[in-house]
């Protein structure tokens, strides 16, 4: 991640208020650095805000996940269908798990799963047992569809909403819609505590095995019932994602409203494809992404002389990467993922961005000449 970045106009930029500063020094005037009222403060108010009975902090993105799918009863050498398409915490979760992760191929205009891909890889695949979906840049997948798959064949619905604070589909926000979800709190994301994370979940279960999970000091102390972890949030980081909440909404809002001016700005070349949000999808901009095919690497070049920030994300779908060929995976076929890979950059999109900068951002990609004569 650039903090100092090189860039005029970075990608990525924390914003952290007066307010949310003097919370965490207040947490560390009082001493009182684990196990008092934020965490679980915020807890509450987060799993209040996307509408789960429970919310568990962790002390990362990374970790939510391996406790999600644990939790969530994915048992060693159960098949697992996911995106090839994300962040490889995704994935990861299920190797640790000694779960197999089964690559389906993406939908090129969301970049999520593709509902179609993923039904007919069920009727090839009826031993599957779950589906761990991404909302990957922020934008909600198919959940329509992939909620009717999962009732109709019962599988372990997860979702890694790690890039998707606030998305929403038809309205209701992402998260909790089957056994578990995670969010990531990195700096970067919509909503951040520098580490951290959060499983949400609607299942009492669910919610009880999570917190053992997180934390290894048992319901009777020194009474082990489980193998567990200490994978607990601070207090100083439940101060500041507690307060970093009250903002998420007019944050997520900043976004929203530079992606309008991006793609009112930008739609008209035909070079490049802007993101695309299907009706009733509320996309919440956690990466603004193009799609350039052919001269992606040559607009970066462009992009990188004229200061703007920018960032593939993903350059290598997870099934090509060392780690996944060696475990098996370099033969699965995802030709859109593949294709996605080449093909995309993201720009800035983040809160912190003044109307100059937008503008320097419009006038950089506008100025590049995709042809060479
Ligand atoms: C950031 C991210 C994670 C991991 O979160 P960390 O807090 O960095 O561990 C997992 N999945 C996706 C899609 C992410 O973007």
């Amino acid at each position: 991640m650039h903090t100092t970045s090189q860039y005029a106009v970075p990608i990525a930029q924390p914003e952290i208020t007066d307010e949310e500063k003097r919370r965490v020094i207040e947490v560390l005037a009082s001493g009182r650095l684990v196990a008092g009222r934020w965490v679980g403060e915020f807890e509450e108010r987060f799993a209040a805000y996307v509408g789960a009975a429970h919310a568990v902090a962790t002390s990362s993105g990374t970790a939510a996940l391996m406790v999600a799918v644990e939790a969530a009863g994915i048992a060693p050498g159960a098949r697992v269908i996911t995106t090839p398409f994300s962040f490889g915490a995704t994935a990861n979760a299920l190797l640790h798990r000694g779960a197999r992760p089964l690559f389906v191929d993406i939908d090129p205009r969301t970049y999520n799963l593709d509902p179609d891909a993923v039904a007919a890889a069920l009727d090839r695949a009826p031993d599957v047992r779950g589906l761990l979906l991404v909302h990957l840049y922020g934008l909600p997948c198919r959940m329509d569809a992939f909620e009717a798959m999962a009732n109709a064949r019962g599988l372990v619905l997860l979702e890694d909403a790690a890039q998707a604070h606030g998305a929403a589909f038809r309205g209701r926000r992402v998260g909790a819609a089957g056994a578990a979800g995670i969010f990531s709190l990195y700096p970067t994301k919509n909503l951040m505590t520098g580490e951290g994370g959060l499983l949400v979940t609607n299942d009492d279960a669910v919610a009880d095995t999570a917190r053992l999970l997180v934390n290894c000091r048992s319901r009777t102390p020194y009474i082990y019932e489980i193998l567990g972890y200490n994978f607990r949030m601070t207090e100083m980081a439940g101060a500041l994602g507690a307060t970093q909440l009250t903002h998420l909404e007019a944050r997520n809002a900043r976004r929203r409203e530079h992606a309008r001016r991006l793609t009112a700005a930008l739609a008209d070349l035909d070079w490049l494809v802007v993101p695309y949000e299907p009706p009733g999808c509320l996309h919440v901009y956690h990466q603004y992404t193009l799609r350039v095919p052919r001269v992606r690497d040559r607009l970066i070049e462009h992009l990188n002389a004229h200061g703007v920030g920018n960032r593939v994300y993903y350059p290598v779908p997870i099934h090509r990467t060392p780690l996944y060929m060696r475990e098996g995976y370099g033969t699965a076929r995802c030709p859109e993922a593949e294709r996605a890979a080449r093909e995309v950059v993201s720009i800035p999109v983040h809160p912190g961005l003044d109307d100059a900068a937008l503008d320097r951002v419009i006038r950089a990609i506008r100025s590049f000449v995709p042809h060479r004569s």
